[in-house]
């Protein structure tokens, strides 16, 4: 699916709700019912602390093979209707390009949500530089900066445009979705007393 330009770009963070529960999307963006603020202030602050901690250039370059970096990069694609700022963008010879993301997080403790994420910055790199991406690297800031590859796969591409899909089709139709599968996270949920479970 494809989205004109007037259509609102979404960002990582909200797909992020999405992959949470999709009815977070809804809540949010059809009905305007907020989360509680704490939560983005933990964002924020997890964010501030690995902006402190980037790598070195010289390390890169030596552990990588990278012959230029971009940090911090806005980057938006009408198509997708998706936009985002990005860590770093990582140059190597022949023309080859990488995500590098900053998690403020520990390797040992994986989430795939995480690796969605940089699918979905991936792609916001493919459609601006007009390559292909087939990996990313995170960096673990709470495990003193342990710097990980993930192959990307077409089918990692499709699953996250499927879900940048649904994000839009419940923003703009109203459309109620189902909500998570995982029950546990419905007692402490913001909005447990408006959902029809
Ligand atoms: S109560 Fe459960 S299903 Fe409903 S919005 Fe919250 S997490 Fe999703």
């Amino acid at each position: 699916m494809e989205f004109s330009e007037n259509k609102r770009l979404l960002s990582a963070s909200l797909l992020i709700e999405y992959w949470y529960c999709p009815r977070f999307i809804y809540f949010m963006n059809v009905l305007g019912v907020q989360q509680y603020e704490e939560k983005r202030l933990k964002v924020r602050l997890g964010r501030e602390v690995h902006i402190r901690k980037a790598l070195q250039p010289e390390y890169l370059r030596k552990k990588l093979g990278v012959i230029k970096q971009e940090k911090n990069v806005y980057l938006s694609d009408p198509g997708y209707g998706i936009c985002g700022i990005l860590d770093e963008i990582l140059f190597f010879d022949e023309g080859k390009i990488s995500l590098l993301d900053y998690k403020f997080a520990y390797n040992s403790h994986k989430f795939k949500t995480q690796f969605l994420q940089n699918v979905f910055y991936s792609l916001l790199i493919e459609r601006n530089y007009n390559t292909g991406i087939d990996h990313c690297y995170i960096v673990y800031t709470r495990e003193r900066n342990k710097l990980v590859r993930y192959d990307i796969k077409e089918k990692d591409k499709k699953e996250v445009i499927q879900a940048i899909n649904d994000v839009h089709h419940i923003i703009s139709t109203g459309y109620f979705p189902g909500g998570t599968g995982i029950k546990k996270r419905c007692p402490d949920c913001t909005y447990k007393n408006i959902c029809i479970r």
